[in-house]
């Protein structure tokens, strides 16, 4: 089918996703100040695109190489997180951790940026947090467990952080298949 439409927005796309060592990822991205612009709905359908061929749980902006405040969280059971909940596709823009519980809890976390690597990494259990959705509401919401892992994750893209930074060692990461067989 072709599109006739005025709709400015193209076909999404699947985009590259770029890999630990890119300096974008070490960056912290900017916020967003138009929700509604052509741009900005662009990426969000290319990142929905994305992170479903990539069967991922979250993606955030600067994975595709773009330094914005912007991920979305995606959790559904597939070969990579087994055990996740299934969640509906959620857009979260300029995120913020309002308030988190004193504990942190260990837990097994891959990254579309850091192939073939998984590691037991320190997260809060439970945390506040506010963002904007694509169409610009408020939310406030109190996350747990995987969820609350998941926010933190992406978060932390944002602010320049991968996993492997979260790691008292980056040998504490392991190769996954070796996490494979111990599931
Ligand atoms: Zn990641």
């Amino acid at each position: 089918m072709t599109n006739t439409s005025n709709n400015k927005s193209k076909a999404p796309n699947n985009l590259t996703i770029l890999q630990r060592g890119e300096p974008i990822l070490a960056q912290v991205a900017q916020t967003i100040h138009n929700v509604n612009s052509a741009d900005i709905k662009q990426l969000i359908d290319d990142l929905t695109v994305t992170v479903a061929e990539a069967k991922g749980v979250g993606i955030a902006a600067p994975q595709v190489g773009k330094s914005l405040r912007l991920f979305l969280m995606c959790s559904a059971p597939s070969e990579r997180y087994p055990d996740a909940p299934l969640l509906p596709i959620t857009v979260v823009i300029n995120p913020k951790i309002i308030k988190t519980s004193e504990q942190q809890v260990l837990g097994w976390e891959g990254c579309l940026s850091v192939k073939g690597k998984r590691a037991l990494v320190p997260r809060y259990s439970d945390i506040d947090v506010s963002y904007i959705d694509e169409t610009g509401a408020l939310h406030n919401q109190h996350l747990t467990g995987f969820l609350a892992r998941i926010f933190q994750h992406e978060l932390d893209h944002l602010d320049g952080i991968t996993f492997i930074e979260r790691l008292d060692n980056d040998s504490d990461a392991i190769d996954e298949l070796q996490w494979q067989k111990q599931q």
